[in-house]
């Protein structure tokens, strides 16, 4: 049986003191559980701090984007050196909004997809159609594309520790979750779309969570997907209550 990993994606939000006040709360409440995993995806300046104060918590800290590159004249920009020099175990890679406002394309996201790995961080690549790509019925096409892009040059091994992160664009943030039904005809098509890159074996040890408008009052239906298997949440994961329904949820 596959874990259910429930990432909270806190994007541009909170000051220090409310991120450092939210896993003292959050990170003890977090049970011993194999089945479940929670993380919260924080800001670069918090990643420090969070990491010290997870420590002896279930609760894993992750970051929201990373460089590539090792080291260098890049401006800005944070390595996965930095990163696993920190203690964080995940990064989200290829999320929409990185794609759409700061240029990442699928061969900047295979890039890291394997500076990831070679720095031990698990990558949570996310991938999703527009509401245009949806209505032209090309919601499949695009999603195989970005998924065999993203996981090109990897072992089988690697791509059984991915995290598929599958976000429907329409979705996130707008409050329309694409039907729990809608969600799993995706989420199994990109498990068929890896087992045909790997085995089948392979493909049934990916965790591939939904993203988009995801809360409290929705996760049940659709962790209970047969192909759903965890979720990325923004807006519902910022309150430490409404977050801990969702990693409960996932029990
Ligand atoms: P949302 O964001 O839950 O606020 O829709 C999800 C995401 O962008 O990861």
């Amino acid at each position: 049986m596959r874990k259910k990993v429930i990432a909270g994606n806190w994007k541009m939000n909170k000051v220090s003191t409310e991120a450092n006040q939210f896993v003292d709360e959050v990170g003890a409440k977090i049970p011993e559980d194999k089945n479940v995993e929670a993380i919260v995806c924080a800001p670069f300046p918090f990643l420090a701090s969070l990491v010290d104060k997870t420590k002896d918590t279930n609760l894993k800290v992750a970051a929201q984007t990373m460089h590539y590159e090792e080291s260098g004249a890049f401006t800005g920009e944070v390595s996965p050196v930095m990163l696993e020099d920190l203690g964080i175990t995940h990064v989200v890679l290829g999320h929409s909004e990185r794609r759409e406002y700061y240029n990442e394309t699928d061969e900047t996201v295979n890039k890291k997809v394997h500076a990831a790995f070679n720095h031990h961080l698990v990558p949570i690549v996310c991938v999703g159609e527009t509401l245009e790509q949806r209505e032209a019925n090309e919601t499949m096409d695009h999603v195989e594309n970005q998924v065999i892009k993203a996981l090109e040059g990897l072992s089988d091994q690697q791509v059984a520790e991915t995290i598929i992160a599958y976000e429907p664009i329409w979705a996130i943030g707008t409050g329309k979750t694409a039907t729990s039904a809608e969600a799993n005809e995706v989420c199994a098509y990109i498990r068929q779309v890896i087992a045909k890159l790997t085995s089948k074996e392979t493909a049934d040890h990916v965790v591939i969570q939904y993203g988009g408008s995801v809360k409290p009052a929705n996760i049940e239906e659709l962790l209970a997907q047969s192909d759903i298997d965890g979720a990325l949440v923004g807006g519902a994961s910022l309150q430490p209550e409404s977050f801990l329904q969702l990693v409960e949820a996932g029990k």
